[in-house]
């Protein structure tokens, strides 16, 4: 038979020959390296039987989904390795993740790190035996039949929820079978570098009501070096950790008693938040916005004129009891917490009738909101249930929609440069794309053109964006500014979004120039994105050791002895005076242990005054980050300092 491979060269294989034979018959070493193939653009293992005309390309660990292959493999030989020393245990599912893979497992007992390097012991033993792997089918009836008589329940639930057409395919290794869609590496043998990561709680398809599992995460590499590399990386990592870092620097804590995903800013925390609350909501008086002071909660009413209740119940926290409906069994009132500000503020542009002269209205609004989120999706100050919001919402003419939008994006890298964070952000272009769930609003003309004008403004912005379908608000579509954490999880950091809906379903209206009544549209945006989420990627960026502007303690002064202490705490006045934040450390310690402590607390400044300075009306000026000690005039020292404040100095 003829075969066709990616370059467009033909290629003659014996009837029944396999990709590996293809691979084979191209090279030696194309033999040896590759991991997978794909026939006719779709992803398989390399036993697949070929058939006259197909196109063949063949993946190595080089590619992406490569990798991936090598790496969910290494998840079945945990599997098989963990079967081996727990059999009672039950199986669940063994996807890849960024940088690795996991398996989530039912144990009879639990188990925990410190069994990790007996299951590496195994993995390595089954690697060593090389056994092929090998891929076979079966009709529903007997898939569960085998995973019956293995007791993998979890197996028997997913083959049950299987499409009807869906073909059920096992692979085999030595002793072990798993169901799955593959593909595989040819063999165990293959991988070189693993190594079992960590080991956290997760509910069986991700729901509380569902057991608690045992997910075990690794990670593997084609070559240990790499390996090397990488768990380095992570040490590096940990140690910035705004999860671990924030709580080390006493920014924020977390209490059983009050709830998961609530995290409690302690003072230094707060005093970071009051910071960028206050320097956010002066900059956007500047810019023209109307600050507002909306209610935590309304009646579902609301929710249900702005869509929340048809598209976004689940996760809101609603404050007495619903039916199914979403509808009040005893008729009495539903409050729920607010997921957005939005339907708030509309109520405010409504308050009294708008001509295009009162357009682009701007509100904003530093905002608490409330999402329900998942329990396994909670993390630090990145993702939580009750967060602060830097909300606005922009009523205009569709005419307006351009230049508003710019005027977001521009005060959004405004404060993106004074947080030191422009380099580090990309863009997503959140669309609705061909997406038929009806989480979106049904108005396929409203969506095309909402989307096709967004497109316009980003592109003559010249952005370097991605495009991501099904990403959109259900209102519209939106830019994203992504980030990423410390771990390399992007999250969004700040948003920009078209709202074609609200107008009409708000009856939101103004008299035009005509005099006619139109619907106008919204921009929804953030400027800062959410506090706690963006406090987090401060932590990690700097390591704890914030630009001057934006850290709780500025200055610190340490007097030598109590013979100075009065000097010290004049010194200090004198900062304060100038608006910036100084403390005296008058505790009856050495000044060395003193030095260490302000520098573990990373604080930019550590003034020391003695003797000789307090003569000369001088500081002893220790600057974070720096070795030499420089003793300049008070004076001189709080303008240098002032200046790089009112500057927003990034050091
Ligand atoms: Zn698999
Ligand atoms: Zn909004």
């Amino acid at each position: 038979m003829q075969i066709f491979l990616k370059n467009g060269d033909e290629l003659s294989l014996e009837d029944g020959a396999r990709c590996s034979d293809a691979a084979k018959a191209v090279s030696e070493s194309l033999a040896r390296n590759a991991v997978a193939a794909k026939i006719n653009g779709k992803l398989t293992d390399l036993s697949a039987p070929l058939s006259q005309g197909d196109k063949v390309e063949f993946v190595t660990l080089k590619d992406k989904e490569g990798l991936e292959v090598y790496r969910h493999t290494c998840a079945h030989v945990l599997a098989q390795a963990v079967k081996t020393i727990f059999p009672t245990c039950n199986l669940a599912i063994g996807p890849v993740v960024d940088n690795g893979f996991y398996y989530d497992i039912d144990f009879n007992t639990p188990i925990t790190q410190e069994d990790f390097e007996k299951i590496e012991a195994e993995m390595q033993k089954i690697i060593k035996a090389n056994s092929p792997i090998e891929r076979f089918e079966l009709s529903r009836k007997e898939a569960i039949e085998l995973m019956t008589r293995f007791k993998e329940k979890y197996k028997v639930e997913i083959i049950n929820e299987l499409p009807e057409d869906a073909v059920i395919s096992f692979y085999k290794q030595g002793a072990f079978t798993d169901l799955c869609r593959g593909p595989h590496l040819p063999s165990t043998g293959r991988i070189k570098a693993f190594k079992l990561t960590s080991l956290t709680g997760a509910y069986w398809r991700g729901n509380e009501k569902n057991k608690m599992l045992t997910r075990i995460y690794g990670t593997a590499f084609e070559k240990k070096s790499q390996l090397e590399e990488y768990l380095a990386a992570v040490e590096e990592a940990k140690k910035r950790d705004h999860n671990k870092l924030g709580r080390e620097l006493g920014i924020f804590m977390t209490s059983e008693v009050i709830g998961q995903g609530l995290p409690i800013l302690m003072p230094k925390g707060a005093k970071m938040l009051q910071i960028l609350t206050r320097f956010v909501e002066d900059e956007e008086e500047k810019r023209g916005f109307m600050i507002t002071k909306t209610p935590n909660m309304a009646k579902s009413d609301l929710y249900k004129i702005s869509g929340h209740w048809d598209h976004y119940r689940d996760k809101m926290f609603i404050l007495g009891e619903i039916d199914e409906k979403g509808e009040s069994p005893t008729g009495e009132e539903i409050m729920a917490l607010r997921p957005m500000t939005c339907p708030f503020q509309y109520q405010i542009y409504k308050n009294g009738l708008k001509s295009y002269r009162d357009l682009p209205c701007r509100y904003s609004e530093t905002a608490y909101e409330y999402r329900k989120e998942a329990s396994g999706e909670m993390h630090g100050l990145i993702r939580v249930r009750q967060f602060t919001l830097s909300d606005g919402h922009i009523i205009c003419a569709k005419d307006q929609i351009e230049g508003e939008f710019k005027r977001c994006l521009d005060l959004s890298y405004y404060f993106l440069d004074c947080l030191g964070l422009r380099d580090d952000i990309t863009f997503r272009f959140s669309k609705r794309g061909n997406s038929k769930s009806d989480k979106y609003i049904d108005n396929d003309e409203a969506w095309k053109s909402t989307e096709a004008m967004m497109k316009k403004i980003l592109d003559d912005l010249g952005l370097d964006y991605v495009e991501a379908d099904d990403e959109a608000a259900f209102y519209g579509p939106k830019l994203d500014v992504q980030i990423k954490n410390v771990y390399g999880k992007e999250d969004t950091l700040i948003t920009i979004q078209i709202d074609f809906a609200a107008g009409e379903s708000f009856n939101m209206v103004y008299i035009d120039e005509n005099g006619v009544r139109q619907h106008p549209f919204v921009i929804h945006r953030s400027s800062i994105g959410c506090y706690e989420r963006t406090l987090a990627i401060l932590i990690e960026k700097y390591a704890g050791a914030f630009p001057l502007w934006m850290c709780p303690t500025q200055v610190k002064v340490l007097p030598i002895t109590d013979r100075t202490l009065d000097y010290a705490k004049n010194v200090a006045d004198k900062l304060r005076a100038q608006g910036l934040r100084a403390e005296v450390d008058s505790r009856n310690e050495k000044i060395g242990y003193k030095i260490r402590e302000a520098k573990l607390e990373k604080v930019p400044y550590v003034l020391v005054v003695g003797d000789a300075e307090e003569r000369d009306g001088t500081v002893n000026v220790n600057t974070r980050g720096k070795e030499e000690k420089v003793t300049m005039p008070v004076d001189e020292f709080i303008a240098k300092a002032a200046d790089e404040d009112k500057r927003k100095v990034i050091f």
